[in-house]
This record gives C-alpha cells, structure tokens and sequence, in this order.
C-alpha cells in the first residue's frame, strides 16, 4: 500500500475479485511506456480489449466474413446468425425485452444524433424545450442544439452544486408539459457523477416527456437495465465496454421506434424500392441503412460476453473500492484539488494542482508510463462550473490494481517543483 498514507486495506472480500487473472486476458496492459510497465488511467476515453474480443474479431475476418442477410451461401448465413446473435446480447446487457429495441450505430454520438432527428424533428416544435443537465459530454448537448436551432425549441439545464451533482429540485422545476425530451447522462465523463436517473425518468414521464439515457460512461461499471429504469433510450458505444471502436447501439422502446422516422436511407434498411416510393423494413434495420460494422458487432458480442464471465456486479463492488482508495490517496497529493466529490461516484478521479498546468502533470506522468487524460473532456459546461476549462484526469475500468493506484500517487508526489 502507499507509504505513509495509512490508508485502509481494501475489504478482504476483494480478494475474491482476481484482478490479476483479469489482466492476463488484456494483452495491450503488458506493455512498457517509456521505460515503465504501462499504467493505463485513461478508460473513460476507451478502454483496452480482452484476447476473447480480438480473437472473435480475427475469426469474423479470417473465417466468417460476408455481409448479411439474404445471400444464399453459407458465409452469409453465418455472418447473419453471428450480427443478429450481437443484437441478442445487446439485449440482454441492457436488459431490454425484445432485441428488434436494438439498433446498431456507430456508438453513442450517432445513437444521439438518431433520436434528435428521427424523434426529435418528428416531436419538437417551436416553443418545446429539451431538457439537459450540466453534466453531459459535448455528444449530448450539441446534437440537441441543432435540433433547436432547426424546430425554434429552447434548450433548458439543470445546474449543479459544487460537489458535481444534479440539483435535482432544479431539474424538477425545469421540467414542465412543454418539455418534450429530457437527454441525461447516467455517469459523468468529466467528473464521474452517477445520476440518479431512476429518479428523473419517473419525473419526465410525469409530464410526457421521453428520456434519454447517455450510458457511454456507465455501461463499463454498473450493470444496466433499461426495463426496470423505464428509460425510453438508452446509448452506448461499445469500445468504453472493452470491445471495438466504432460501434455502438441504441436502446429505444418499440412503440417508439416504430413510429419513428428513419434517419438515413440506403441499402438493407428497405422492402421495396421504386423511384415513387420506398417501403421501409420494421425497426432496428430501417435505422441501419448500408452495410454495418458487421466484425464490429461480433466484437461487441464477445466483449459482452467476457463482461458476464467476470461478472458485473463484481466488477461494479471492486471499482468501488479501488475509485474510494483512489479518492483518499489522491488527498495526500499536497496541493491537489478534486474536481466533483459526488457522493456516488464511478471510476472518474478529475483533479487539478494549483501553479502546475494539467499537461505539464500528464506528460510528467506519461514518462513513468502512467496514460491519463488532460483536457476538456468534451464537458466544458460541468468543468466550468469549478471555474476550470480543463483537469486532470485518471479513469478506472476493473483491470487496474491498487498498486497502480500507489504507484500514480506518488508520481504525484514526485511531480517538479513549481
Ligand atoms: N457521452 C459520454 C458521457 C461520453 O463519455 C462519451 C465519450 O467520451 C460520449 C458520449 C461520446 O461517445 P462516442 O465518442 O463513443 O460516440
């Protein structure tokens, strides 16, 4: 453990978490940086992949590869069996009742640029407000932007307090019959804040308003179920759960995706085309219009299945215990300020250090190997609520240890003199 921290050892039920055999499914953490063993706090921005992702991948593209549906030859047959078989698991990692509710994207950013065009033109008019909060990642704020800009809607936020939380009196006093969509993260990428949407839905269907959910950042730490939170859409995108980049899904409630809109228009998405007239497939497929990441759905697939294997809720109680370790560990950093200190938090441990800019810290960290983000974080709005344009920021995701922990805060001890 650190020295001199006299922190508390983690609670021997931990133990039963096997960090370690984890680490050995991840070959890209057994890699030196700069003369280090890697230390990679850089997960909220993506994540590393298990062996098992990369090998279902290289077996899609070394055995599998066809594109899908209707070709007659066996190739096809298994691209298809294999692309619908993700969608099934989609399903089941969010909990939703039907897989036809999945749509594949290619992640959460087009999954929100989807709602805000297909429903959102369809619902929003001039006048209506979309309901935000400070929280969220650039990808849930500008979309919305443009559909106000586009329908003459007014764009309302919920505020914060300084610890990085919704004040949710306030969301409750925004919230009105002229809201037609409340769009909220479930977890802060900036600060870390889990929101209590289990709270909010209720709140916007009061109203009659639908929900979205932002999961890109919950998704990897706390296991999900759309059903029982009654969310209306629900996004992720799959390379923050440890599968490949781009690709994602949207969650949407079939009534609703059925009388949404497409978005785009191609190949795959149509039952019958003439030059008078289309006639689209049902949902998901009239949302996923030309060839889709096919190897990446069979990524995401085999990533959904090693997160089963390990267990989420397992992995949910052990990045608890590490990210408190962290936060109390961190504290010993002189000078070291905490950017959002929620109450309930997931793996995010943003900070600054007075008189020492953030990129001098990161690439000061960099060359003992340890990877952590600087920047704005595509969250401008909730880092200037703590009068920061940009922080410092390690992320945690289930495979770092409590010594990599020790060993990023005292390079932190370690950082130059100012
Ligand atoms: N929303 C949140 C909360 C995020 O953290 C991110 C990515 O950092 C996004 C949306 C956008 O995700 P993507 O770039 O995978 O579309």
């Amino acid at each position: 453990r650190l020295k001199g921290a006299s922190l508390p050892a983690p609670a021997a039920s931990l133990s039963s978490f096997d960090v370690e055999g984890v680490r050995r499914d991840f070959p890209a953490l057994h890699q030196r940086v700069n003369g280090h063993p890697l230390i990679y706090l850089d997960n909220a921005a993506t994540t590393h992949k298990p062996q098992a992702v990369l090998d279902a991948t290289a077996q899609f593209y070394g055995r599998d590869n066809s594109n899908i549906h209707r070709a007659a030859h066996v190739l096809a047959e298994r691209s298809t069996k294999l692309f619908e078989a993700g969608r099934e698991k989609v399903r089941q990692f969010l909990g939703a009742g039907d897989a036809k509710e999945i749509v594949f994207l290619r992640g959460t950013t087009e999954a929100i640029n989807l709602v805000a065009n297909s429903y959102g033109r369809r619902h929003v008019g001039p006048g209506d407000e979309i309901l935000l909060t400070q929280l969220e990642h650039h990808a849930n704020i500008v979309p919305w932007q443009l559909l106000a800009q586009q329908t003459g809607a007014v764009i309302r936020v919920a505020p914060i307090n300084d610890r990085g939380e919704l004040i949710l009196e306030e969301f409750a006093r925004l919230i009105s019959e002229r809201t037609k969509i409340a769009s909220v993260t479930h977890v802060s990428n900036a600060l870390g804040t889990v929101n209590p949407v289990e709270q909010i839905i209720p709140m916007a269907h009061a109203v009659g308003a639908v929900v979205l959910v932002d999961g890109a950042q919950s998704t990897p730490h706390i296991p999900i179920n759309v059903s029982a939170l009654d969310a209306d859409f629900f996004v992720f995108s799959a390379h923050k759960i440890f599968g490949p980049t781009g690709i994602g899904a949207l969650y949407g409630k079939k009534h609703l995706l059925d009388a949404m809109p497409p978005w785009q228009g191609g190949g795959h998405m149509i039952q019958d085309v003439t030059f008078e007239k289309t006639i689209y497939r049902p949902a998901p497929e009239k949302f996923e219009a030309g060839t889709p990441d096919i190897a990446g759905v069979v990524g995401l697939g085999a990533a959904i299945d090693y997160l089963f294997r390990v267990g989420i809720p397992a992995i949910a109680a052990y990045e608890h215990s590490l990210l408190e370790y962290a936060t109390q560990a961190l504290a010993t950093v002189p000078g070291l300020r905490p950017i959002g200190t929620a109450a309930n938090k997931a793996s995010v441990l943003s900070f600054i250090i007075p008189g020492v800019s953030n990129d001098a810290i990161a690439r000061h960290l960099d060359k003992q190997g340890i990877a952590v983000r600087a920047g704005h974080h595509c969250a401008l709005p909730a880092q200037r609520h703590f009068g920061q344009d940009t922080t410092v920021r390690p992320s945690l995701a289930f495979y770092n240890t409590f010594a990599e922990v020790d060993s990023l805060v005292s390079a932190l001890h370690q950082l130059p003199k100012r």
